[in-house]
């Protein structure tokens, strides 16, 4: 994918369901993480009452979103609920060549296509206990109207059928523990020798 081979930092795509809880996740865990960062995307969705423009997501028009496209400002993008969403590019190189883990919460396709442009990142599906509980979350949040909570929950049944084109599931019962295994699952791929090659002569040299 263009400009981010030699990354020093993961790229980690979380995708799941609406309502299963990744805003919340990716907050716990870049609280409990140093040297972490989250991918602000651009989207043409109106924000949500208590969302900031450049802390959530950059807020755009449909017009502008699409010459970003065009001038290939963004590395992925899809149109979910009728709206698009899309990571800015040139942020994301920064991060990774600094050697900041990035965590992107995209959609299933936004992580596949990552995936397939750039095989060296991360890719992690969270899912809710049951499909009850999801509703009950959904509707908890208050965000939506009763139509596009019926939209995002129909297609909470393809996102969780697409659980096993990730490398990690998670099962987003518990704020603490699903943060934990999270932790654990970046921890263990600092540590693939894949990203340590050469490491041993570093060692012995000294
Ligand atoms: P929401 O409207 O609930 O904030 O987001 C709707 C969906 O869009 C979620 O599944 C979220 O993960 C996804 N999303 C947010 N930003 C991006 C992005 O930059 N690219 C893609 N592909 N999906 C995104």
């Amino acid at each position: 994918m263009t400009g981010l081979s030699g990354a020093r930092g993961l790229l980690i795509c979380v995708s799941g369901p609406s309502g299963v809880g990744k805003g919340t996740i990716i907050r716990e865990v870049l609280r409990r993480r140093a040297n972490m960062a989250h991918s602000i995307s651009v989207t043409t969705r109106a924000p949500r009452p208590g969302e900031q423009h450049g802390v959530d997501y950059y807020f755009t028009d449909r017009q502008s979103f699409l010459r970003m496209l065009e001038a290939g400002e963004i590395l992925e993008h899809d149109i979910y609920c009728d709206q698009y969403y899309g990571t800015p590019l040139k942020p994301l190189q920064k991060l990774v060549a600094a050697g900041t883990d990035v965590l992107l919460d995209i959609t299933v396709p936004g992580s596949l296509a990552v995936m397939q442009n750039y095989p060296d990142c991360v890719t992690l599906c969270l899912l809710p206990p049951s499909l009850t509980e999801l509703k009950n979350r959904l509707s908890k949040r208050g965000t939506e109207t009763a139509e596009a909570m019926q939209k995002r929950l129909t297609k909470a049944r393809d996102e969780v059928k697409m659980a096993s084109s990730f490398q990690y599931v998670v099962v987003n019962d518990n704020l603490t523990e699903t943060a934990r295994q999270i932790q654990a699952i970046i921890d263990a791929e600092h540590c693939r020798y894949a990203r340590l090659a050469g490491i041993e002569e570093t060692i012995l040299a000294h």
